[in-house]
């Protein structure tokens, strides 16, 4: 076993060493530039591109021509919000959004604001879901957007996607999933859900970092934010990152087969951490919704601690704390505050986030280690009152 025990899988995944395999050839002999038409160096790598493309369209269930690629999930989202805004500011000016979306989306409809636009921040309940009938009695005829992530990345959430898609279809709203989380773990299918434009990244899914893809249905349209050579159908210029797109592609082809036993496998091993917590800790609570959640996520408040303490005790355990979450700026989660947590049990909270690689022995081994430093805290700071 090799410490530390990696259970952060929520900020980044470990590369699948197949991914890495699939890779290597393309900072080799496949060096040539996909939009170059004219020889051989550019169709092989044209080739190694669309081969990747159809396996992340498989994935989510769409058509080839409909993946845009990017640097990553905050270059979609980012292009996504804006591009429409940008593309349909003339019908309205209003996006419908919640409140417990990841900084990249949050951030960007501030931007808007500063042009003019209007957001509307829907609340979650205490589970971290928020009410269809919330999003439908919000719709004005100004809105042009409603975007709702499918998958939390702190608490593991996971919003009735399917309804919501059908409320934005039926009043003529585009509706955007920031699709980070899900894609590669869960079942998505854009279709069934009524998407019309989505977010996901490669390094979520075991895949490398640096390459994410945005959705874009047919006849949906989006402002680029980035211009020049007209690469990617106009909507994202710049020559591909190709070693990256390809790894991307054999990412996706893993999580397609693999996915579902993978859930399957974790489930099981978080339910058996969580539950071991609980028999041999007094009051934690296990923050997100009880059924409705992603399989490898555990988001545990630990009553009484500071989590930053508990994590400098178990440097042997990587994991996230609700003071840094999702940003490079640590302050007490937002989303965390948006279920009600007060700011001290936002500061006793562990984000734990399991993965492909994880093990039953480093479950076991992060159980022992949990129990111990939460007793120890506790009895610290009891004595400390108490003297
Ligand atoms: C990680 C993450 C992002 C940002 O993705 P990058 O590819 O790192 O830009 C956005 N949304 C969610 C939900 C995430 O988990």
């Amino acid at each position: 076993m090799k410490l530390p025990i990696y259970l952060d899988n929520h900020s980044t995944t470990q590369v699948d060493p197949r991914v890495v395999d699939a890779m290597l050839p393309c900072f080799g002999e496949l060096y040539g530039n996909a939009a170059s038409k004219q020889h051989e160096y550019g169709w092989r790598a044209e080739a190694a591109v669309e081969k990747a493309r159809g396996e992340i369209a498989r994935l989510i269930e769409c058509d080839a021509k409909e993946i845009v690629f990017t640097s990553g999930a905050t270059e979609s989202i980012n292009l996504a919000i804006k591009g429409v805004a940008e593309a349909y500011a003339s019908k309205g000016r209003h996006i419908i959004t919640v409140a417990t979306e990841h900084k990249a989306v949050l951030d960007t409809c501030k931007r808007l604001e500063k042009y003019g636009f209007s957001i509307t921040y829907l609340p979650v309940d205490t589970n971290g879901l928020v009410s269809v009938d919330l999003i439908r009695s919000s719709i004005a005829p100004s809105t042009i957007l409603v975007t709702v992530m499918i998958a939390n990345n702190e608490i593991g959430t996971i919003a009735p996607i399917e309804e919501i898609g059908n409320v934005c279809r039926e009043r003529g709203v585009l509706f955007h999933t920031d699709a980070t989380q899900a894609v590669g773990k869960i079942p998505v299918g854009v279709e069934r859900m009524k998407i019309d434009l989505m977010s996901f990244s490669a390094h979520k899914m075991y895949g490398p970092k640096g390459v994410g893809a945005l959705y874009v249905r047919q006849k949906v349209k989006v402002a680029p934010q980035l211009d020049g050579g007209g690469h990617e159908h106009g909507y994202r210029s710049g020559t591909l990152n190709v070693p990256a797109i390809v790894g991307f592609g054999k990412a996706a082809e893993i999580a397609a087969r693999e996915m579902k036993g993978d859930a399957d496998r974790l489930a099981r091993l978080r339910d058996t951490f969580v539950e071991a917590l609980k028999r041999e800790l007094d009051e934690i609570q296990i923050n997100g919704h009880p059924t409705e959640r992603l399989p490898q996520n555990a988001n545990i408040t630990f009553v009484g601690t500071k989590a930053d303490r508990l994590m400098m005790d178990m440097k042997d355990i990587a994991v996230s704390s609700g003071s840094a979450c999702s940003s490079a700026s640590p302050e007490p989660s937002h989303v965390l505050r948006a279920l009600g947590l007060s700011d001290d049990e936002v500061l006793a909270s562990i984000r734990f986030g399991l993965g492909r690689f994880t093990t039953e022995e480093e479950i076991g081994y992060t159980i022992g280690r949990v129990v111990e430093v939460v007793k120890r805290a506790r009895e610290r700071s009891y004595s400390l009152t108490h003297s």
